[in-house]
């Protein structure tokens, strides 16, 4: 980025509610069924037929605005959005327009040096439009309106982000949140979560907005912060070289890796927005909306306090750790039964992610009692086997389902730190190095890692290395 200007972002952010039935009918609110099974007259937006609000769809949506520390409506109004395409049969969606659900919160994210407010403007429910096929087996498109009616919140920031970076950074802050609410799968790659990006740039210290590109069409988001990237340099250049710059909405292309212009602000809808007179306002009482703030989950940001706080845990390992609120749990569980804290840390960060990545798997996909890992943790500190054999433990221990001592008793991985054990092998292998056992008592030291090695090899990687160490020491010091 040049350094004249200043990048501005905001980003509208679409999440699918994941409640048993759709918005305003009782609809099953499924992914991946046949098309077309999961309708009925009221999504269909038959003639005659009424819609009924789900109060799921209703709590969850005072959820997610409690959790973004935003204003709640407590007056839940209605609105026709009305346009025409063939994946919305109505002809309208019904959305809401002057009282959003929530409105004036906001989202902290992580920055280099801290922490930014990013605010968000409002936050509205409403009902999904289908989905068209574009099938290049037939001529035409095919529509399946199985996802019309699903619930649907609608999340808009205000233009407070300034790097693609922080785009992506809020994203992640943001499904945290809404994954540790349950409110939804945020899946990207299944449309549950969708994010459209506004994008501009302006001399920096400019107050004013410059004149933004909408981007849809990104899947991933890596997509919407290398989309992000393209238009931020599409749109310095046109400003440096004092070209005017036009207010359009433009698609991604994942596959050429830029973005291609869809409409211009001239092509734009007018949706004359009216109330929905179907559906008539009310008002819901502030001791509910209490009750939901009562109800509200322990959400990532104070998880991660919380972890700091009561376990002295680096901001990298807790940071780790809140990515998925049951292995935060999980850690916790390891605690109870053994103290040291970051040693655990340590395990879980490390070697169980490994497995857990390799795998595909989360915590919860396994069968790993929190008790057994601890266990298993205490018995390489304790020397009982070492750490290498402690890593391979751990793959057996998930894979065969089966408790540390077990696998160590059956495989024979205990270290031999049994002192005359040990001692029988050390005798074997000075009598077999004499030189080198010479050349240490001339000083280099650096030849004990050989007689180590030679030890651990006797012992088929059952000797503890650092007792085999110091036995060899006083051995050859003390002869
Ligand atoms: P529209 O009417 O085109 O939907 P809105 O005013 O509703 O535009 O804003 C939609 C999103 O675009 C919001 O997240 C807002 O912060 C962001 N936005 C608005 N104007 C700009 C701008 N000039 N530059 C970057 N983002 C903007
Ligand atoms: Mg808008
Ligand atoms: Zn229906």
């Amino acid at each position: 980025m040049n350094k004249k200007l200043e990048t501005v972002i905001g980003l509208e952010v679409h999440l699918q509610f994941n409640t048993k039935t759709k918005i305003f009918c009782g609809c099953e609110n499924v992914f991946g069924r046949e098309p077309n099974t999961c309708t009925c007259p009221v999504c269909l937006g038959l003639p005659g037929s009424l819609p009924v609000l789900n109060q799921t769809a209703l709590k969850y949506a005072i959820k997610v605005a409690l959790a973004l520390s935003a204003e709640v409506n407590s007056y839940i109004k209605f609105d026709r959005k009305n346009y025409y395409y063939p994946d919305l049969p109505k002809g309208y969606q019904i959305s809401q327009f002057d009282f959003p659900i929530g409105h004036d919160g906001f989202v902290m994210i992580p920055v280099s040096d801290g922490q930014k407010k990013i605010r968000i403007h409002r936050a509205h429910l409403e009902e999904d439009a289908g989905k068209l096929i574009h099938d290049s087996s037939i001529k035409g498109t095919l529509a399946d309106y199985n996802r019309t009616g699903t619930p649907l919140m609608e999340i808009v920031t205000e233009p407070d982000l300034r790097s693609p970076q922080e785009a992506y950074d809020y994203l992640t802050t943001l499904k945290l949140i809404l994954q540790y609410l349950g409110v939804s799968d945020c899946d990207m790659e299944k449309g549950s979560l969708r994010c459209d990006a506004n994008i501009s740039v302006r001399e920096k210290g400019d107050p004013k907005l410059g004149t933004k590109a909408e981007l849809k069409n990104m899947n991933s988001f890596k997509a919407v912060k290398a989309g992000l990237e393209f238009e931020e340099n599409r749109h310095s250049k046109l400003f440096l070289a004092g070209e005017e710059i036009i207010q359009e909405t433009r698609l991604w292309d994942e596959n050429k890796g830029v973005t291609v212009l869809m409409r211009t602000k001239e092509d734009a809808h007018d949706y004359r927005y009216f109330p929905e007179p179907d559906l008539v306002p009310f008002t819901v009482d502030a001791s509910t909306i209490e009750e939901i703030r009562k109800s509200l989950p322990e959400l990532p940001a104070e998880r991660f306090e919380n972890l700091i706080k009561n376990y002295t845990l680096s901001e990298y390992d807790a940071r780790i750790l809140i990515q998925d609120p049951n292995l935060a749990d999980f850690f916790e569980q390891c605690t109870k039964s053994f103290d040291q804290v970051k040693k655990i840390c340590n395990w879980i960060n490390g070697p169980l992610l490994k497995e857990l990545n390799d795998r595909k798997a989360t915590i919860q996909d396994i069968q790993l009692p929190a008790e057994e890992l601890a266990s298993l943790i205490q018995k390489v500190e304790d020397g009982t086997v070492s750490n290498l054999a402690g890593k391979d433990i751990l793959r057996m221990m998930i894979d065969e389902n089966k408790a540390a001592e077990t696998i160590i008793q059956e495989k024979g991985l205990a270290q031999v730190s049994d002192d005359s054990a040990l001692e029988k092998i050390i005798n074997d292998i000075l009598a077999e190095n004499q030189n080198v056992v010479d050349q240490i008592k001339d000083g280099k030291q650096s030849a004990m890692g050989f007689l180590i090695g030679q030890a651990m090899r006797k012992s088929q990687g059952k000797a503890n290395p650092k007792k085999v160490g110091e036995m060899i020491k006083r051995r050859i010091h003390n002869a």
